[in-house]
């Protein structure tokens, strides 16, 4: 197990900046995932960790070692990647234990360590099974088995799940959580996907262009997004913002007012202008207001677009009460749009006027 410590890293690669000064730590036996959109420098990070990508500026370290210019194989790090190549013509024993015999230990320690890697992954009696013969999960936790017989301080994990159905990623998460609470070793974690993310992790890092954002668990990411960038990414599927000026109490937007007593902010002046973002789950119809801590004041809205999900249904409303700011003027504006969440149980229809 290690600590895992990036300090002022930069990759540049010739005109493209794809990692841009990122500073963090990684605890001994923390699972961190590295989360933002594609392109924003994920990857790029997670391979100066294992020493596949050189840094141009900056410096790596592993436990209380600079690994910045060690190779790969140096470094304790084992990596599982998306794309899960395994030897076709080995069964699932040899190709769990490749790695291994380039390392000349004995067949005693190997069979050892390739049976209880297989009980981790739960592949026990799988083990004479060629890849052809194996499910798209089953292939995914050879290569998970493969990376634990090493042994390694750090997992680094690149979009292992990417490739797998929805059903199966849903079940391999409850897979390396539980890997995790087993191995507990540090684990960093690549994905695109926030639900992953947000249900793995002990901290979150989210990039973007290059560029770190916040690192924080989950839930604080979620409920005090360090920025805008932050607070649209993670979490609900769409973020409703408006810009808003502080009065006496309320944040003042074109169309609505919000209680600051409701509002997570920080330290807010009168006068100040704000961005105020409202989750889809947080817009609730009118009859439901009673429910609520606080009265709040109802909006007129119409509802434009239906989204039934099965579990919840999005409502895009359209926002019609301010003159000054006619839907006529900007149709595209989205601070004349609001999306709602609603259980499939509410009576909600589209074109509906809603107060
Ligand atoms: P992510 O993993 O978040 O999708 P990457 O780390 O793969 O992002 O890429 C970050 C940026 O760096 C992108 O603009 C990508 O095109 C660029 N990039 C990554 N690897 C290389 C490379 N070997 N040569 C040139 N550009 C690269």
């Amino acid at each position: 197990m290690a600590r895992v410590r990036l300090e002022n890293v930069t990759k540049r690669f010739e005109d493209v900046t794809a990692v841009d000064d990122v500073s963090l730590e990684v605890e001994d036996g923390e699972f961190v995932t590295f989360v933002g959109p594609s392109g924003c420098g994920k990857s790029t990070t997670m391979e100066t960790v294992a020493g596949l990508t050189k840094p141009t500026e900056g410096r790596v370290f592993i436990g209380d070692d600079e690994v910045t210019n060690l190779a790969p194989k140096d470094r304790g790090v084992a990596m599982v990647f998306q794309n899960i190549a395994l030897f076709p013509h080995m069964d699932v024993f040899e190709n769990v234990s490749f790695g291994l015999r380039l390392r000349t230990y004995d067949d005693d320690e190997i069979r050892r360590r390739v049976e209880s890697a297989a009980e981790i992954v739960q592949l026990e009696g799988m083990l004479e099974r060629m890849p052809d013969e194996l499910s798209g999960g089953q292939r995914q936790r050879v290569a998970i088995a493969r990376a634990i017989v090493r042994n390694p301080d750090v997992f680094l994990m690149d979009e292992p799940l990417a490739n797998l159905d929805a059903k199966l990623r849903v079940h391999m998460r409850t897979e390396l959580q539980r890997l995790h609470r087993e191995l507990g070793t540090t684990i960093i974690y690549v994905t695109h996907d926030q639900a992953e993310a947000m249900t793995m992790s002990d901290r979150i890092a989210v990039l973007n262009e290059g560029r770190l954002q916040q690192i924080a668990p989950p839930l604080v990411c979620y409920n005090e997004p360090a920025n805008r960038f932050v607070a649209g990414f993670i979490g609900s599927p769409s973020m409703n913002f408006a810009e808003g000026t502080v009065t006496n109490g309320h944040i003042e937007t074109a169309h609505f007012d919000v209680s600051l007593a409701r509002a997570a902010v920080p330290e807010t002046a009168v006068g100040d202008e704000i961005t105020v973002g409202i989750r889809p789950e947080d817009v609730h119809v009118a009859e439901n207001a009673d429910v609520l801590d606080e009265p709040s004041e109802p909006i007129d809205v119409r509802t434009d677009v239906l989204e039934p999900m099965g579990d919840e249904v999005f409502v895009y409303l359209m926002l019609t009460d301010s003159a000054d700011h006619s839907m006529e003027e900007d149709p595209t504006s989205s601070s004349d749009q609001l999306l709602m969440s609603v259980t499939p149980d509410t009576e909600i229809r589209e074109n509906q006027s809603v107060d």
